[in-house]
């Protein structure tokens, strides 16, 4: 840090007010914050500087020498929280103390750098330099030290780094941006850092657009909800549907969720898009019941972000009331991993709406952890087993952990649904394990929601032909 001025000595300078913009107003509010509470500009456990301080500082330093290139790292590690159950807080403080050392060697010893400790496990560095490698070379100096230091746990850090290119860079976008490479490799044991790229950068983008498209395309009505009929195996009949939904974009033709869900999952938005397309199948159903006509249950995926919402079930009671159709004909399908999300929230909430007359299947059943103890301990009517285990029917263990698994959910009484069947030999063996419900392109795709009346039109024609003859 020799870039002329201390960290005190920016932070205590006297503002000046004269002919400011914006930013200098904004500098001047960090600055006066700065002054009041210094001490709260230190992380507690570690005495580096908090996020607040962090931008404040690196930002003095770019606008001082703004023609330097300027990288920064951050750092975390991989289930921090299993440092702390596993060896106690104090433990885990301790390695925090050693790791913001390992840090504040740069700070100290590399001109014009600063460090960070951000939260828990993450740090961060900011850094003039000459050469990308200097970026990596650090990152792996501290993994090295990491390596060494007796611990009674494992520890494996994750370093994300990105080297700017611009002149006179925002810190907290370089920030982001490395914080975006090392989720890429997060957890990953043969990579300890990502630099961060054209492609992510291509994908940060992608994913600021669909933040900044999504309201209006929720006001305009661009998201739409498709349904996949689900099958009796065994007589080919429409036993219900699953809502899924599509973003029917005017530039982009059709966007299919696995591509914006994950966005609005980040950002919490995902919790008014379920609402929406809730409401879409409330309408469809109410239409069919005033229509006179045989009602079957549509299944809802309710996101994991749910599992912080606490108006949930009162949101579900409402659709139901207001659109006078019983619980059961929504039933609801929760990805395995929610119910780790916040095992004891979302444990409540499903219990409270299995007590209101919902059914629960826990979706994606098999890609998860912990999923037999959840068996055990979840509130769950139905598994719907992914496609995963029946991807691999060629191969004798894949069949054999099938089977056994379908029997050891018939004999604990849970209905099973197979999700993604595509063969005809995959429906036969599934029959033979005495599995028959079941959706899959090998009977139909999702489709919109005037197709799916249509089909079940035509069921319900063919049974009234049965029924007259
Ligand atoms: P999911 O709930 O497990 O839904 C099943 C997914 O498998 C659907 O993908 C469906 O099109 C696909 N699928 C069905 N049969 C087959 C098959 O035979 N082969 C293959 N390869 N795939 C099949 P989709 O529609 O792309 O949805 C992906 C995921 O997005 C869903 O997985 C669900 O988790 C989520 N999702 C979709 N709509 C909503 C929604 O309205 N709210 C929430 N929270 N999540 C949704
Ligand atoms: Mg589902
Ligand atoms: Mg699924």
């Amino acid at each position: 840090m020799d870039h002329g001025k201390s960290r005190e000595d920016i932070i205590n300078a006297p503002p000046q007010m004269e002919n400011q913009g914006k930013e200098e107003l904004y500098l001047y509010s960090l600055r006066k914050m700065a002054e009041t509470k210094y001490d709260k500009n230190l992380s507690p456990v570690t005495d580096l500087l908090n996020l607040r301080s962090f931008f404040y500082l690196c930002g003095e330093m770019i606008r001082e020498k703004p023609d330097q290139k300027y990288g920064v790292i951050v750092m975390d590690i991989t289930q921090f929280k299993a440092v702390n159950e596993f060896c106690g807080r104090k433990e885990g403080d301790r390695l925090l103390v050693f790791i913001a050392d390992c840090f504040r060697h740069y700070e100290k010893n590399r001109p014009d750098t600063y460090a960070c400790h951000i939260r828990a496990d993450n740090f961060c560095l900011c850094t003039a330099y000459e050469e990308e490698e200097e970026l990596s070379d650090i990152a792996l100096e501290i993994k090295e030290k990491i390596d060494h230091f007796p611990f009674a746990y494992r520890v494996l850090p994750s370093f994300g780094i990105c080297a700017s290119r611009e002149i006179g860079p925002a810190v907290s976008y370089l920030k982001d941006c490395a914080t975006t490479a090392m989720q890429s490799i997060k957890g990953k044991f043969f990579a300890s850092y990502a630099f961060f790229d054209d492609s992510m950068r291509r994908q940060m983008l992608r994913e600021k657009q669909i933040e900044n498209d999504i309201v209006s395309a929720l006001e305009n009505g661009e998201l739409v909800p498709y349904i996949q009929p689900k099958v009796n195996m065994r007589t080919g009949r429409i036993i219900g549907g699953e809502a899924l939904v599509r973003w029917e974009h005017p530039g982009k033709g059709l966007i299919s969720p696995g591509e914006f869900l994950p966005v609005l999952e980040k950002n919490g938005f995902i919790i008014k898009v379920d609402e929406y397309v809730w409401e879409q199948i409330y309408r469809y159903l109410k239409k069919l019941s005033s229509d006179g006509r045989r009602l079957l249950p549509i299944s809802i995926n309710v996101s994991r972000m749910h599992a912080y919402d606490r108006n949930l079930c009162d949101t579900l009671l409402r659709l139901s009331r207001e659109y006078g159709i019983e619980a059961r004909y929504t039933p609801l399908e929760l990805t395995e991993s929610a119910f780790l999300a916040d095992e004891e929230g979302m444990y409540l909430e499903m219990s409270l709406l299995r007590g209101k007359g919902f059914t629960v299947a826990m979706d994606d059943f098999g890609t998860g952890y912990s999923t037999m103890t959840m068996l055990k301990t979840q509130p769950v009517d139905e598994v719907k087993m992914d496609r995963a285990f029946i991807m691999d029917l060629g191969n004798e263990k894949s069949r054999i952990i099938l089977e056994y698994t379908i029997n050891m959910l018939q004999a604990l009484d849970t209905k099973i649904i197979i999700e993604g069947v595509e063969t005809e030999e995959q429906k036969e063996f599934l029959i033979g394990c005495g599995c028959e419900s079941a959706q899959g392109f090998l009977f139909y795709r999702p489709m919109p929601l005037k197709e799916f009346d249509a089909l079940l039109l035509r069921q319900e024609e063919a049974d009234r032909a049965i029924r007259e003859t």
